[in-house]
């Protein structure tokens, strides 16, 4: 029998590579990750949600305390059109740990501090670009010219994967989804709490999320329909006042309290997140030889599903307790088969809402109909399999 595995590199310093690295420790596996930025900051802004499934994954090898401290707790999204009329809302399932709004920057940063501390390194400025089997190994090839060998590769590198396209040169990759991405913490602000709630407004020209605390702090965040796709970088080169401008003006004809949030913003607080991807639903092969895939390379879900960063984590613990039990080739299947239907299953029945963002003013109308019928029938407790998701890290896989 092939024996089990004892080191890993991990391609990609995002959610799933540290997290993956972590667990994998805990399996008694060696990993290093390879992350391409040279700095940690690059592309890493904006507020995301954690959700319960998350913080169980990552419970159960021991890092929910990671986030803990600075997580501000979510109960539901209320979805408003432009005049800040409630359409539906979909509260947490009754019984189900709040979500965790989490500030992207405050999450990367705990996850290195801790990934760190464990004596996992990290290794910044290498972007892989090339990956070579033989017999008892990988080697990873990086745009700088070095080198890296272990027993097998993961690739935790994100949403356009190269580790993808190694495994399967004609994978599905993720096409622009109409939207460029902006946000912002504020204090002092004069919008009402919205009590742990996240407010979606379908403004008449931008869609605008935000939740309000108690203490008039809040975060909001800004899809913007564009025409052509733009990444971060490129964003970055139009100074941040002049976006700020052209967001406030988007909502002008709006009645919520987008344009509060964006004029109380300063410009050095302004995060530009760049285009909005879309991934086909299914990824058709998630591991070849050596190599598999793990977090949004194998299963991105729409970003407004708030399911990203918590399959993800869940797969990167999976994925070690498997790789623990069983020899590469046996566990790459196990992991498929107790993740693809979950993840699969979730992407499905959480996109509903990304392609009304950009809807023009008909699209608009419809979706408000939809909404209003959705809010109708939709019991909170349909959604529980989703955040009442479980991983037994010590139950052998086998
Ligand atoms: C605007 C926006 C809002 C979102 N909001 C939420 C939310 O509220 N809740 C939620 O759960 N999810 C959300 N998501 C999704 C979430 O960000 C992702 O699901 C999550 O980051 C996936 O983690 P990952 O580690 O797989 O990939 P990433 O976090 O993308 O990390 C991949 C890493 O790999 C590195 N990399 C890429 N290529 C290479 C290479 N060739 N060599 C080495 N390194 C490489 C990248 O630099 C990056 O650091 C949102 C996404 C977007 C775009």
């Amino acid at each position: 029998m092939t024996p089990r595995i004892r080191t890993a590199l991990v391609i990609g310093g995002g959610i799933a590579g540290p997290i993956a690295a972590m667990a994998l420790q805990q399996a008694g596996i060696e990993a290093t990750v390879y992350e391409a930025y040279a700095d940690t900051a690059e592309g890493k802004g904006g507020g995301m949600t954690i959700a319960p499934n998350g913080q169980d994954a990552l419970d159960a090898v021991g890092l929910g305390d990671v986030i803990r401290p600075f997580g501000v707790p979510m109960t539901g999204i209320v979805m408003q059109d432009w005049a800040g009329r409630r359409l539906a809302e979909f509260g947490n399932p009754p019984g189900v740990a709040p979500m965790q709004l989490v500030w992207r920057t405050d999450l990367y940063g705990a996850l290195y501090t801790e990934t760190e501390r464990r004596g996992i390194r990290i290794e910044h400025g290498k972007r892989l670009v090339d990956a070579v089997e033989s017999a008892d190994g990988i080697t990873a090839h990086f745009a700088d010219g070095s080198q890296a060998t272990a027993d097998i590769l993961i690739g935790a590198d994100g949403i356009r994967s190269t580790v993808r396209t190694l495994i399967d040169p004609d994978a599905p990759g993720p096409s622009y989804g109409g939207l460029i991405s902006f946000g912002a913490q504020v204090t002092g602000t004069t919008t009402p709490s919205t009590r742990s709630k996240m407010n979606m407004s379908f403004g008449k020209q931008a869609f605008l999320g935000y939740q309000v605390l108690d203490d008039a702090s809040g975060i909001w965040f800004v899809n913007l329909p564009h025409p052509t796709p733009m990444s971060a970088a490129e964003a970055k080169k139009t100074p941040s006042e002049e976006w700020l401008k052209l967001l406030s003006s988007k909502f002008a004809d709006d009645r919520t309290p987008a344009r509060e949030l964006i004029d109380r913003t300063a410009p050095e607080d302004l995060i530009v997140v760049g285009s909005m991807e879309n991934m086909p639903p299914r990824v058709p092969v998630w591991s070849r030889g050596r190599m598999v895939l793990v977090g949004d390379s194998a299963h991105a879900p729409s970003s407004s599903s708030g399911q990203g960063a918590s399959l993800s984590i869940e797969s990167a613990v999976e994925l070690a307790r498997c790789l623990r039990d069983l020899p590469y080739q046996e566990a790459f299947a196990a992991y498929e088969r107790l993740r693809r239907p979950r993840v699969e299953r979730v992407i499905k029945e959480t996109t509903h809402k990304n392609s009304a963002k950009a809807a023009g003013p008909v699209g608009r109308v419809v979706f408000a109909l939809m909404m209003r019928i959705f809010d109708k029938l939709a019991k909170p407790e349909k959604m529980a399999w989703v955040f009442d998701h479980r991983i037994d890290w010590d139950a052998p896989v086998n």
